[in-house]
């Protein structure tokens, strides 16, 4: 029974010490409360899946236990941490603000808070995504926040700490979690695969890190999927690249490195891994656009920021790189991997056509570089006229691609704008199979009628289970189209739960 749990629940922290990455902030917690000065509302700032709701959970639980903080329940649960745990203590309400926002369900949870609680010592409200709550329903929970009486305690978690009232912001003991720092993460990741026997290398958990941005949900759930399919084939990089549908940006950063360094031979190579993953060239160019984008604007970024795809290791190495590259080259291969987007479609050899486009990418931060030591060069190096004409015609013909460049971008530009207008907000199951159809991608519309069992549907993120006729590349190939119709990353992990009835089932009945 215990092993249909998937990971990110059975590994759910308990107790404040379970939390990985957070340590500060639980030792500030532990001591609010067993000094009893607890506030009256905690805060958790922090991206998808960093625990905010688990911790939520456990200063519910702490304030609540029989034993006492410093002895809370771990395994023996008594009454208090069991009902806590179960969804089911009469004291403590959870509840999402992202589905319940209005001013009714606000005037329920006053209510709730006008009796002493009956079961434990404390009444816990555990608000989760608070920003959707509707200015009216804050503004009536303020007045219960100004004064609460003594046995009532808030929890609010948010994605989107700026979307929150700064009057009620103001009343609340602030957090902010951090991502999960990879090294971290790793020996996280590789303490549960061996508890779960799964035979995964370490260049996978690695690569696990890298793709999970720094969130243990989003990582748990692709350990899931690799140890699944670790009981099926012999797991190594390639497959996990194959099943996670999802190649490491690492390796385009690398790339980059080498064409700054003039590396041909060895920037071809890294392409060539990217490739052999069955990464697709949209794709891969989406994605050389996407690190352009943080390279030329890594330094106003910071790591803790919501919108903000990348992990620690990844952030240094383009912080790294910045250093080493000026913001006129950044924009000049970003208009070229646009125009190489364009023609991507019109060669039968897309792969070719990469490897063209790297070359031309080198040769162009060439001339882009001896373009400024001409500049130097030509003022104070009278004695070596030859090298000097030599870099002039250099400097006129970087100035003419320039041009050229200009002048394509121009031309282009508005319709580039009607391309990124087409990407889908795709917001249910069916909806999706709506697309599918209109794009005429009739064997994934199928797969998806007939073969899958809905779990879960959120935005970028789908669970389901699936019956054994569907097909071996359906991930790798729904989380590309996806990518595709919206321009998001979706995450897509497998259960053993069972879903809803299929699409088809449905129909039959
Ligand atoms: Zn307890």
């Amino acid at each position: 029974m215990i092993n249909s749990k998937v990971l990110a629940l059975k590994y759910r922290p308990k107790s404040l010490k379970d939390l990985i990455g957070q340590e500060i902030i639980a030792k500030t917690i532990f001591n609010s409360i067993r000094n009893n000065k607890v506030p009256n509302a905690y805060l958790f700032h922090g991206i998808r899946g960093t625990g905010k709701t688990s911790i939520a959970r456990i200063i519910a639980k702490s304030l609540n236990c029989e034993k006492g903080i410093e002895n809370l329940c771990e395994k023996n649960f008594c009454n208090n941490c069991e009902a806590i745990s179960n969804s089911n203590h009469l004291d403590v309400i959870e509840q999402d603000c992202a589905t319940a926002t209005g001013i009714d369900s606000v005037r329920d949870l006053i209510e709730f808070c006008r009796y002493p609680p009956t079961q434990g010592k404390y009444k816990v409200l555990i608000l989760d995504e608070i920003q959707a709550m509707s200015k009216a329903g804050a503004q009536s929970l303020l007045k219960v926040l100004e004064e609460p009486p003594q046995y009532v305690k808030f929890v609010f978690c948010t994605t989107e700490i700026k979307k929150i009232l700064v009057t009620l912001l103001s009343r609340c003991s602030r957090f902010d979690l951090k991502r999960i720092k990879s090294d971290i993460l790793f020996s996280h990741l590789k303490k549960i695969s061996e508890k779960e026997n799964g035979k995964i290398p370490d260049e996978v958990l690695q690569l696990i890190c890298r793709c999970s941005e720094g969130s243990v949900r989003d990582a748990l759930s692709l350990l899931d999927r690799a140890i699944l399919g670790s009981s099926l084939n012999k797991m190594d990089l390639n497959l996990a690249q194959n099943i996670f549908g999802h190649f490491d940006k690492i390796l385009i950063i690398d790339l980059l490195k080498k064409i700054l360094e003039g590396d041909e031979k060895n920037a071809l190579e890294i392409y060539k891994l990217i490739y052999e993953a069955g990464i697709e060239a949209n794709v891969f160019l989406n994605d050389f656009l996407e690190i352009l984008y943080y390279l030329k604007n890594i330094n106003t970024f910071n790591l803790e920021s919501n919108s903000f795809g990348l992990n620690d290791k990844e952030h240094k190495e383009l912080k790294n790189l910045n250093q080493k590259i000026d913001s006129k080259t950044i924009i000049l291969f970003w208009q070229f991997t646009i125009k190489a987007l364009e023609e991507i479609n019109l060669v039968a050899n897309q792969n070719i056509t990469i490897e063209m486009f790297i070359i031309r990418l080198i040769y162009l931060k060439e001339l882009n570089g001896d373009n400024r030591i001409s500049i130097d060069s030509s003022k104070y190096n009278e004695k070596n006229k030859n090298s000097n004409l030599n870099e002039l015609s250099n400097t006129k013909k970087t100035n003419d691609l320039i041009n050229q460049i200009k002048n394509i971008s121009q031309k282009e530009e508005p319709k580039i704008e009607v391309k990124n207008k087409d990407f889908r907000d795709i917001t249910s199951f069916n909806d999706l199979i709506e697309v599918c159809n209109e794009k005429k991608e009739m064997s994934l519309k199928f797969d998806l009628e007939t073969n899958v069992n809905l779990v879960s549907f959120e935005k970028n993120r789908i669970e389901i289970s699936f019956n054994e006729n569907l097909k071996k590349d359906f991930i790798k190939t729904l989380t590309s189209k996806l990518y595709e119709w919206t321009n998001l990353r979706w995450i897509i992990s497998l259960t053993k739960r069972r879903g809803e009835k299929s699409v088809k089932e449905n129909q039959k009945n």
